[in-house]
């Protein structure tokens, strides 16, 4: 029998905002342990948490950003559990007034478009982090109360190549708007995974296992492509799976259950007293409105449309936000923007890393690139001295056809000097010219060498090959 997977995503990420959910402590990574804590965050009593908009904002932008409705009544609820980093024996969150619904995230997949429905947007509190020692145990706070957003997807996705490429789809449009820096290394994005399986064309779903806590979506992948065929396994070999929470073990690379859904929590959600319904007005939400981007998937259709560019330059562009900027200024002029992508991507981006400089340091205009392109087109430049020009203009912001004209670097293109380059290549060499006259092709390449050399590389090569043909036949 052939078995699917279903599998949906929860995925949490923390916001970029200044400071945290309910009070004014700073959040920020990487601050010693418990020094970005006050009476809110450390859930002391008789203090009250005070929503940050900017939370808010975020969480609206995610919303439009993914394609949903944005709820005109958000409410924050209790979810009441008792855990070491959870300071009030509560998290605060949305439950069934979330801030967004029913969006959707497009991507592609395997060279084709696919599309997963989201169920739910919503924003909630992050807790401490717990550090284990050999002989005792530590909590650091300064987690605790960081804004973290949720977003829920729909059963959509089949496998665990997908579930990766949707993870990192989803992670690229929030940098993009700006709503998360979504920095696996400082932890700001985790997901949890439900996975079951069914045998194909069964509607009903097999039983719900979820794989708490991943860290990285090379985890996640990981977890999937193990946990999916154990799963067909155990119903293929007659068993029976239940409803239950795993562990992905990364160091052992499987999953292990940690608790059956008779042990699930009873989270006793209520509303929080605390905080009033968030009811945005029509004015804010357009304030918010205001800051959507073009998606990454949009940008790069862009591109591939609009400067002909094949699909991975379109993408290196969409991944370097400030590089496809900069070659976007100046390929509406381009005559070839295919050429002038190369040069942004293959010499400019190599000379920004290896000297250091940011891009709005350039010392040349774009223009020198369309210059250059230009140069090598018409054959005044080819293209190993282009590459050398272009060194000379990224250091001193010296435009190209400056640098060729003072340097005496055009191109050999004038036939009498080249002729004659051609009859000493061939009076030099004469057995390479009988080896070509007799039939051996490859040896024209050996002459056509010899030109560039007496030129010192600077004959144009297709004229040199037209010309050694033309002698030697
Ligand atoms: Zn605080």
């Amino acid at each position: 029998m052939d078995y699917e997977a279903v599998i949906g995503l929860e995925t949490h990420v923390q916001l970029k905002t200044k400071s945290k959910m309910w009070c004014g402590c700073a959040n920020d990574f990487g601050a010693p342990p418990n020094t970005n804590v006050c009476p809110v965050c450390l859930g002391l009593p008789g203090v009250l948490p005070v929503a940050n908009e900017e939370a808010l904002r975020l969480t609206a932008l995610a919303g439009y950003l993914l394609n949903c409705k944005v709820s005109p009544r958000a409410k924050f609820d209790r979810k009441n559990y008792f855990y070491p980093d959870m300071p009030k024996n509560y998290q605060i969150t949305q439950y069934d007034q979330p801030s967004a619904l029913a969006g959707c995230v497009e991507f592609e997949f395997d060279s084709r478009p696919a599309r997963v429905r989201l169920t739910r947007v919503h924003l909630e509190e992050d807790v401490g982090k717990n550090f284990h020692f050999d002989r005792h145990s530590g909590v650091d706070f300064n987690r605790a109360g960081v804004p973290l957003m949720e977003i829920v997807s729909e059963p959509d996705l089949t496998g665990a190549d997908m579930a990766y490429e949707y993870l990192n789809a989803l992670k690229e449009i929030l940098v993009y708007g700006g709503v998360s820096d979504c920095d696996m290394e400082k932890g700001m994005v985790r997901c949890d995974v439900n996975v079951s399986v069914r045998p194909k064309g069964q509607t009903e779903l097999g039983a719900k296992i979820e794989i708490k806590n991943m860290n990285s979506f090379s985890g996640a992948r990981k977890a999937l492509e193990y946990e999916i065929p154990r799963q067909i396994s155990v119903l293929s070999q007659g068993g029976k799976l239940v409803q239950s929470t795993r562990r992905w073990d990364d160091a052992a690379g499987l999953t292990e259950e940690m608790r059956t859904k008779e042990f699930a929590h009873d989270y006793r959600y209520f509303p929080e007293p605390d905080l009033m319904p968030f009811e945005p007005t029509q004015a804010w939400l357009a304030e918010v409105r205001e800051r959507v981007v073009e998606l990454p998937l949009a940008r790069k259709r862009r591109f591939m449309r609009d400067y002909q560019l094949p699909e991975a330059d379109a993408q290196t562009f969409v991944r370097d936000a400030a590089l496809g900027n900069y070659f976007q200024s100046f390929a509406a002029q381009a005559k070839n923007p295919k050429a002038a992508a190369n040069w942004v991507i293959n010499n400019l981006r190599g000379k920004l890393a290896e000297t250091g400089t940011p891009l709005a340091q350039i010392k040349f205009a774009p223009a020198a690139i369309l210059e250059l392109v230009e140069l090598v087109e018409s054959g005044k430049l080819s293209h190993r001295i282009a590459q050398e020009v272009f060194a000379q203009t990224f250091a001193t912001g010296q435009s190209p056809a400056s640098i060729v004209e003072s340097k005496g670097l055009a191109q050999v293109s004038d036939a009498g000097a080249l002729e004659s380059f051609c009859d000493q290549a061939i009076a030099a060499h004469p057995g390479p010219a009988a080896d070509f006259k007799a039939g051996k092709t490859a040896a024209l390449n050996f002459l056509k060498g010899q030109v560039m050399k007496l030129s010192k590389g600077k004959a144009n090569p297709a004229l040199v090959g037209e010309i050694l043909q033309r002698k030697l036949s």
